[in-house]
C-alpha cells in the first residue's frame, strides 16, 4: 500500500477513542421505535458534528408519513461534503432508530458503557456503532488532506425497523437516492467487518379474513364459526404448504443457512371478541371484562411470507389464493377475504458491482482476507433505495454481530469499530477518488 494510504489507516488508528465516544454519545439518545422517539435530538447530534466538519446539513421531516406527528416528528438528517474535484459520490446509510430494550439487561441500555473491548448498549450493534463508523471514515478522508474527487454523503435516517417508510423511503422518493445525486451507497448494517451482504429475499405480508355467522355461544350449531375456518386454512399452510417452501432452495447466500428456502410465519391471529381481560376475585367470583357468548364471525390473520429470488411475487400470492379456493370449494359455508398490506421482490447487487468490488478489496487491505459474500433474510433500507432510487449499486456493510440485533446486553466490539472505518475509508476514496489506486 503506498505511504499516503498507510497515514489515512494510521489515523483512524487514532481515532479510536473518538469512534468510541460518538458510538456512546449515539447510543444515549433513546430513539425507540415504536413510538419513534428522540429522533430529532438524534438526527441534531449528527447533523451539527458534520456542518462542523465542512458538510453541508439538511434536516428532511418526513410530513405526512406514516407515524409522523408534532409530538413524534420522522425527522431524518442528510450530509453532503463536495470535493474540490467533480466525481461520483458515495452515500452511508444508516438507521437512526432502535427497537426497545426489553428485559434480561445486566448492562444499562442505554448507558453506552465500555467493559471487554466492547461498548454495550440497545443500539450498539444495530447501527449506531456502523453509524459512528462511517462518520469516523469520512472525517478521516477529509482530513487527511488527500485529493478528493466526487462526494460523501451521511444520512441518519429513521423508521427503519417498522419498515423505513418515513426514512430511506421517503427520501428515495424524492430523489436523494438517485444518480445524479448518489452513485455507491453503503448501510452499515451489523454484518460483520468481513462480509459484505449483497441483498435480501423478498416478502409479502397479507391479511387474510374468514367470515361465519354470529349465533349464541350455546347453540353453535345455529351458526357458523370463522374461527374454525380460520384452523382449516391454517391446517392446510401446515400440512401443504410450509413443506412445499421447505423444498425451495435459493441459490443466492442467504444468511443463516437456515433461511435459504421460502419461509411463512403467520404473524398474528385475531377472531371473535377483542380480547376480554377478567380475573377471579377474592370470593373466586368472575370480575373485570367479561366475554359474551357468541360464534365468532370474523378471525383475521398475518401471513409474513418470505421468498427467494428463484419465485416471482405473483405466484407466492397465487398460491395462497388457491388454497382458499380450494376451500371454498370443498368446505360447507367457507368464505374469505385477502388483502396485501405490503411487498418487496428480492434484491441482489451483482458481485462485480463498484460499491461491492471496492470494499471487498479495502477489505482484503485491512483485514489480510477475502470477505465473505451473504444475502439477508429479512428486507432492510437496500429495498426503497433498489425500488423508488433506481440505484442498484447498494451493500450492506458494517460492524457488529447480526445475531445480537435486538437482544439483551447488545454490543459492538472496539476493534471492529476501528477496522470497518478503515474498510468505509478506504472503499469510499476508490470509488469516489479511484485516481489514487493507479
Ligand atoms: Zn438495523
Amino acid at each position: 500500500m503506498t505511504p499516503t494510504l498507510d497515514r489515512l489507516l494510521q489515523s483512524i488508528d487514532a481515532k479510536r477513542d473518538e469512534v468510541v465516544a460518538l458510538t456512546q454519545d449515539l447510543v444515549r439518545i433513546p430513539t425507540i421505535n415504536p413510538p419513534g422517539d428522540a429522533y430529532e435530538a438524534c438526527a441534531h447530534l449528527i447533523g451539527e458534528r458534520l456542518a462542523r466538519k465542512g458538510f453541508a446539513v439538511e434536516y428532511v421531516r418526513a410530513v405526512g408519513a406514516p407515524g409522523d406527528s408534532d409530538s413524534h416528528p420522522r425527522t431524518n438528517v442528510v450530509a453532503r461534503w463536495q470535493a474540490p474535484q467533480p466525481g461520483e459520490c458515495v452515500h452511508f446509510n444508516s438507521h437512526i432508530d432502535v427497537v426497545e430494550p426489553g428485559p434480561g439487561w445486566t448492562y444499562e441500555p442505554f448507558g453506552g458503557q465500555v467493559a471487554n473491548g466492547r461498548v454495550y448498549g440497545r443500539g450498539t450493534c444495530d447501527m449506531k456503532g456502523g453509524l459512528a463508523s462511517s462518520i469516523i471514515a469520512c472525517e478521516a478522508l477529509i482530513e487527511s488532506g488527500l485529493p478528493m474527487s466526487g462526494a460523501l454523503e451521511i444520512s441518519g435516517t429513521v423508521d427503519e425497523e417498522s419498515g423505513g417508510f418515513a426514512g430511506v423511503g421517503y427520501l428515495a422518493e424524492r430523489g436523494y437516492f438517485s444518480k445524479p445525486k448518489v452513485h455507491h451507497v453503503i448501510i452499515p448494517e451489523p454484518l460483520g467487518v468481513d462480509r459484505i451482504c449483497l441483498g435480501h429475499r423478498g416478502v409479502w405480508w397479507g391479511e387474510v379474513e374468514t367470515r361465519g355467522r354470529i349465533a349464541h355461544g350455546s347453540m353453535p350449531f345455529l351458526g357458523d364459526s370463522a374461527i374454525n375456518h380460520m384452523s382449516a386454512f391454517i391446517h392446510l399452510l401446515e400440512t401443504q404448504l410450509q413443506p412445499r417452501l421447505q423444498g425451495r432452495h435459493t441459490a443466492e447466500p442467504v444468511e443463516p443457512p437456515g433461511a435459504r428456502v421460502s419461509t411463512l410465519n403467520i404473524n398474528s391471529i385475531h377472531g371473535g371478541q377483542v380480547e376480554q381481560r377478567y380475573s377471579l376475585d377474592e370470593r373466586g367470583w368472575p370480575t373485570g371484562d367479561l366475554p359474551a357468548p357468541v360464534v365468532a364471525h370474523l378471525c383475521k390473520a398475518v401471513l409474513d411470507r418470505r421468498f427467494i429470488a428463484e419465485e416471482n411475487l405473483e405466484a407466492v400470492k397465487q398460491e395462497i389464493v388457491d388454497m382458499l379456493e380450494e376451500l371454498k370449494r370443498t368446505r360447507p359455508g367457507f368464505d374469505y377475504g385477502i388483502r396485501d398490506i405490503m411487498s418487496f421482490v428480492p434484491t441482489a447487487t451483482p458481485k462485480d458491482a463498484p460499491v461491492v468490488d471496492a470494499t471487498a478489496r479495502a477489505i482484503a487491505r485491512v483485514l489480510g482476507r477475502e470477505p465473505s459474500y451473504i444475502a439477508s433474510p429479512g428486507t432492510y433500507d437496500q429495498k426503497h433505495i433498489v425500488r423508488s432510487g433506481k440505484l442498484r449499486d447498494c451493500i450492506a456493510y458494517g460492524p457488529g454481530i447480526l445475531d445480537l440485533a435486538h437482544q439483551p446486553d447488545e454490543y459492538v466490539g472496539i476493534q471492529e469499530l476501528v477496522d470497518s472505518a478503515k474498510v468505509m475509508a478506504l472503499a469510499a476514496l476508490r470509488l469516489s477518488s479511484p485516481a489514487h489506486f493507479g
